[in-house]
C-alpha cells in the first residue's frame, strides 16, 4: 500500500508497511533467512554501495521487518522505522546515536527503570552527562538544560504513577536549546499520541507492550521524524547490531493490524477499571490520565486520544495490602510487562522494586501499596468482580 499515509490510522493499522512481493500473498511472508544471494559480482557490488535496492544481509534489512518498520512508521507518522530485538536495544540505539563523550542528556524522573539505569550508569561510563528530573514540571526541564545538553528523553504517560509531560512546550525548550527531544511513546501506542506531530525528534517504543499486543514477543522500534536522523541512527544501529528476528517482526505486524481496535477496549475497559477503584474505600489513590482527578488531566486530553491501558493505585493497606491482593485475583495474571490482550497485574514493592529496599522506593515515589495493572480486553465487568473479591480480601 503505497499511499497509506493517506488513510486514517484505522485503516493504516491493516495495511500500512505491506509491499506485494510478486507472489500474491496477502501479507507480507517470514523471510526466514540470514542472508541474500547475490545474481553477480556487479548485483552484489551496487548493493553494498547503495546503488541498487535489493537485501544483503538480514542485520542490515529483510522483507519481514522492512514490512514493519514502514507500518510503524507511518503510523507515527515519521520519515522510517528502525525494528530492535528489544524496547531496550531502541533506547540503547538511541542515546548511541545521539549522544557522545562530553554530552549531556535529559532525562523524565519517571521512566522505565532500566532506561535511566543505562543512562546513568552504563552512557556515564562513555562520558555522557545526565539529569534526571520531573519532565511533568516546564521548570525543572529548563533548569536542566545545559549548553552541552543534546538530548531530552521523555516517557509519558510515564511508569508507573502515570504522570503526563508536555510534549509540546517540551520540544520547544529542548530544540530551543540545541537538543534532541526523544520519547518512550510504548503506554499510548501511536494510536493514543503522535509525539512527532508535536515536535519530537525521535520516538521509541517497547513492541513487546501494545504494538504487538500479545505478549509472545520482545521487540523494539525507532521512528526518526527526518532522513537525515533516520540515516544516522540506522548506521549506528547496523554496527550495534540489535536486530529483531524475521519471525518476531512478522507477529509484530500481524499485532498492528488489531492495534485501533485493541486500543479502544484497552481504554474503554481502563476507564471503567479506574472508575471502580477511584470508589473503592479500600484505595488511597488511583493514577490514570483520563480520571479528571489526575493532575494533568487538561493536559492529557489535549495530546492523548485516549487514557491508555495501564492503571496504577495505592491500596491504603500498604505492602501487606499489596501482597493479599496479588494473592487473591483468579482473573488478572501476577505478571510484569503490559499491553497483551490479557490482564496483568503487579505490586512494585514486593516485586519489581523489592530489592530497592523500603527508603529507595519512598525516594523514587513509589508507595508500599502501589499496584499497577495492564488492563486487558476482556469484560470489563469479569475484570472488575475478579478486583472487587481480591480487594475484599485485604
Ligand atoms: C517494557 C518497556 C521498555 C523496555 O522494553 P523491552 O522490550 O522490555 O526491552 C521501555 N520502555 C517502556 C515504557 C516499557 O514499558
Amino acid at each position: 500500500m503505497h499511499d497509506a499515509r493517506r488513510y486514517h490510522p484505522d485503516t493504516q493499522c491493516v495495511h500500512a508497511g505491506f509491499e506485494p512481493d510478486g507472489t500474491g500473498a496477502v501479507v507480507t511472508p517470514i523471510y526466514q533467512t540470514s542472508t541474500f544471494s547475490f545474481r553477480d559480482a556487479d548485483h552484489g557490488a551496487g548493493l553494498f554501495e547503495g546503488k541498487r535496492e535489493g537485501y544483503i544481509y538480514t542485520r542490515l534489512g529483510n522483507p519481514t521487518i522492512r514490512a514493519c518498520e514502514r507500518a510503524v512508521a507511518i503510523l507515527e507518522g515519521g520519515h522510517d522505522g528502525i525494528a530492535c530485538a528489544s524496547g531496550m536495544a531502541a533506547i540503547h540505539t538511541t542515546f548511541a546515536s545521539l549522544l557522545r563523550a562530553g554530552d549531556h542528556a535529559v532525562c523524565s524522573a519517571v521512566v522505565y527503570g532500566p532506561t535511566q539505569t543505562l543512562l546513568t550508569g552504563v552512557m556515564s561510563r562513555f562520558g555522557v552527562e545526565s539529569s534526571v528530573v520531573d519532565t511533568a514540571d516546564l521548570d525543572a526541564v529548563r533548569r536542566a538544560m545545559k549548553s552541552n545538553t543534546k538530548l531530552v528523553f521523555v516517557e509519558t504517560p510515564g511508569n508507573p504513577v502515570l504522570a503526563v509531560s508536555d510534549l509540546a512546550a517540551i520540544a520547544e525548550i529542548a530544540q530551543g536549546g540545541g537538543a534532541k527531544l526523544a520519547v518512550d511513546n510504548t503506554f499510548s501506542s501511536p494510536i493514543l499520541q503522535r509525539p512527532l506531530d508535536l515536535g519530537a525528534d525521535v520516538v521509541v517504543h517497547s513492541m513487546t507492550k501494545f504494538l504487538n499486543g500479545h505478549a509472545d514477543v520482545v521487540a523494539g522500534m525507532i521512528v526518526a521524524k527526518t532522513a537525515e536522523d533516520d540515516a544516522a541512527m540506522r548506521k549506528i544501529f547496523h554496527q550495534l547490531g540489535g536486530c529483531i528476528d524475521p519471525l518476531d517482526a512478522f507477529l509484530v505486524s500481524r499485532g498492528l493490524k488489531t492495534l485501533a481496535l485493541r486500543m479502544e477496549r484497552h481504554c474503554a475497559n481502563a476507564g471503567r477499571v479506574a472508575r471502580f477503584l477511584e470508589t473503592h474505600p479500600k484505595v488511597a489513590k488511583v493514577n490514570y490520565p483520563w480520571l479528571p482527578s489526575h493532575p494533568q488531566h487538561e493536559l492529557a486530553k489535549r495530546q492523548m486520544r485516549g487514557g491508555g491501558g495501564v492503571v496504577s493505585f495505592e491500596l491504603a493497606g500498604g505492602i501487606e495490602a499489596g501482597k493479599t491482593l496479588m494473592n487473591s485475583v483468579r482473573l488478572c495474571t501476577l505478571a510484569v510487562s503490559l499491553g497483551g490482550v490479557e490482564t496483568l497485574i503487579e505490586h512494585p514493592a514486593s516485586m519489581t522494586h523489592a530489592s530497592m529496599g523500603r527508603d529507595a522506593r519512598a525516594r523514587a515515589g513509589i508507595p508500599e501499596g502501589l499496584v499497577r495493572v495492564s488492563v486487558g480486553i476482556e469484560r470489563a465487568d469479569e475484570i472488575i468482580a475478579d478486583l472487587e473479591q481480591g480487594l475484599a480480601k485485604t
